[in-house]
Parts: C-alpha cells; structure tokens; sequence
C-alpha cells in the first residue's frame, strides 16, 4: 500500500487530455503497490474547470495549487510545488505523462526529492521495476530504480486515456508556496494559430517527408488533414530542409504518435521516425519507391508518386465525407 501522486496538466483553465494517461499510469503503480492511494495535482493559476474535470476520472482526490505566480508553466516555479505536496502525502511514487512539460519538470522534482528516476516508461513490473523502450523502440529495458522514492514519466502512447468513473473525486486547494524563478522568466507564449488538433491528440496525422520537394507542396497534405480532421505531421528531414516548422516533426527526437490512422507520404521510413509512429492502429504509406522500408510496418501501400495521388484522394474523401 502506497500513496502515488500524478501530476495533471492545464492550459488556460481546461484539462490537457495527455493527464488521463497519466491518470491510468497511476492505477497502474497503486495496483502494483498493491493498493493504496491516487491523488491528482494541479499546479497554476485560474485553473477554471479543470479540477471539476480531472475530479470526474478514477482519482482517489484532485489536489490544486493556485497563485499568481504560478500562471506560466516554469520548471523553476512548478517542481518544488510538486516536491512539497509529495513530502506532504508521503508518496513513494510520482508519475506524469511524458509530454514535453513532464519531461521538463519531472526530472527537477526527482531531484528535489532525492528520488530515482525512470523516463518514458511503457509498461509497470512492480513498484521499483518498468519496461521502457530503448534505442528507437527497437529493445525493451526492463530498469529497477533503487531508492525508496520512485518518480516516473509514462510513453503518451503506451498508457490509454482513464475513463470517467461513477462518482466524483473531492477537490482540495492546497497553499503551497510556488519555488523561486531562479532568475527564469517568461516572456511570452508564442503559439502558432492552427485549426489543427494537437499532434500528439490527434485521431489521424498525415505525414509529409521530404520526398514532398518543398513546404508549398505540404499545403496539399494539409488539406488532406482537414477533410479528415487530422493533424499534420513531418519528418526530420523535412523539418531540417525548412519546409515546415520543427514542432511538426515526429519521431526519435521529435513528437512519438500513436493515431488511429498514420498516413506517411514521401517517407522513407527511417528507424528514427518509425520510433515515434510505429505504434499507429493502421499505417498507410505513399511512396514512389517499392523498396522504401515505411512499406515494411505500412498495413496499405500505395508505390505511386503524390503528385499523381493525393489530390485525388483529397476529393473523393470530401465527396465522401459530404454524401
Ligand atoms: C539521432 C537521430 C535522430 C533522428 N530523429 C528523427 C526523428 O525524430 N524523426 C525523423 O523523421 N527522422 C529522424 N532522423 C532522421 C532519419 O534518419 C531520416 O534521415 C529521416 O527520417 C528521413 O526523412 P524522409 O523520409 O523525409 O527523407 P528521405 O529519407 O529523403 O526519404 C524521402 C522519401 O520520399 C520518397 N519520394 C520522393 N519523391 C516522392 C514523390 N514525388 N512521391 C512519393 N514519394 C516520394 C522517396 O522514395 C523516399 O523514400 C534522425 C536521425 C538521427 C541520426
């Protein structure tokens, strides 16, 4: 029996669906405690609804932490609030989900805690023991932390959203005071205006490579995203090319994906991008190349050239989705 924390995420008051994988991570490290207790924690400013939401999935109690100070996301500000509730609740155990803010602020409040740590875990084998994927997803780790106070991030792709439960978790506000900026500031959040679902959220990602030939060549897989309500993805070669901007790009070092439906175009199939789409339910590859190796995890092929195919295809799933 332990006590385990999960640290949810907000952004401007609503709930970051990335916390209900956190959320089923956190089941995962109570059942292998052999039980015990799940508490949620908020950490931020005017966080509107996002307590009452988080309160709605299997979580024994939300715990929030509100101050002004806390409004913009800082590793500085945010990890010793996390560190105080965990001394407070006594939890052996502190997981998030591996999003690009657990992977900032995790690490600190292991620090903080004197804890072991384990990144991007898959699987949990018992309260010290996870399995996580290695060298591009190609071996299995199976790693053992040593010291008493264990703190996780979980692989988004490998732990299912938690689904709501019968009856409501209680919500507390807790005073914490936030950690001192250390000289850190933000300035400003630049976000780029898009209509788009979030990559990492999305139900399907179209994927330009860089057999695309420029970034005016993507608006045709954009368009192909809209009609399917899908996110557009690319690879880091076509990234590094500048045809699109860099938080497009899936894989090793960039985003790791798991839709329902990945559709690769002008991909080679690189080990380092499978490493962030293999995952996908249903791989469709477009390629002009037979030999390319994006054919060998593909569940549909297309060895044709996307000039000759995705306008078409774009067309008839309107005509499709419009019927
Ligand atoms: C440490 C490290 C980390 C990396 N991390 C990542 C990562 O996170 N993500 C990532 O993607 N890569 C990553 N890479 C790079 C990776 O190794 C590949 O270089 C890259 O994925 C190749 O991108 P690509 O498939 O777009 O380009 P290419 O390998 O150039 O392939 C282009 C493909 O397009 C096809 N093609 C060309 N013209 C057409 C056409 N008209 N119609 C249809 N098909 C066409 C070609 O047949 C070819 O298969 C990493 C590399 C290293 C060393």
């Amino acid at each position: 029996m332990s006590n385990v924390l999960v640290v949810a995420e907000q952004q401007h008051g609503v709930l970051r669906s990335a916390s209900l994988n956190a959320i089923s991570l956190g089941r995962a490290l109570v059942a292998a405690n052999g039980g015990g207790t799940l508490t949620a924690l908020l950490v931020g400013h005017e966080l509107g609804s996002a307590a009452a939401e988080l309160a709605r999935y299997p979580v024994d109690q939300v715990l929030t932490v509100d101050h002004p100070a806390l409004a913009a996301y800082l590793a500085e500000t945010h990890a010793p609030v996390v560190a105080a509730v965990a001394q407070q609740l006594a939890a052996e155990q502190v997981a998030a989900t591996a999003t690009s803010t657990g992977k900032d602020l995790l690490p600190r409040v292991a620090a903080l805690l004197d804890a072991g740590m384990a990144s991007e875990i898959a699987a949990v084998v018992g309260p010290r023991r996870f399995k996580r994927p290695m060298l591009a997803g190609n071996a299995i780790g199976l790693v053992e932390v040593l010291t008493s106070r264990v703190v996780v991030t979980g692989r988004q792709t490998e732990w299912p959203a938690a689904q709501p439960s019968a009856a409501a978790a209680p919500i507390t506000a807790t005073a914490v005071p936030p950690g001192p900026a250390l000289g850190a500031e933000v300035l400003g959040l630049a976000q780029l205006p898009s209509e788009r679902p979030e990559l990492t959220e999305a139900r399907v990602v179209v994927t330009g490579g860089r057999g695309m030939g420029s970034g005016e060549n993507f608006k045709h897989l954009g368009a192909l995203a809209d009609v399917l309500g899908g996110a557009l993805g690319a690879t880091r070669a076509a990234c590094d090319a500048g045809m699109v901007p860099n938080d497009l790009q899936v894989g090793q070092t960039g985003k790791v994906v798991a839709p329902e439906l990945y559709l690769a175009v002008g991909v080679s199939g690189a080990i380092q991008h499978l490493a962030g789409m293999k995952s996908s339910r249903v791989i469709v590859a477009i390629n002009k190349n037979a030999e390319a190796p994006i054919f060998q995890v593909a569940d549909y092929g297309l060895v044709a050239k996307w000039e000759d195919t995705i306008e078409d295809l774009t067309t008839k799933l309107r005509a499709l989705r419009s019927a």
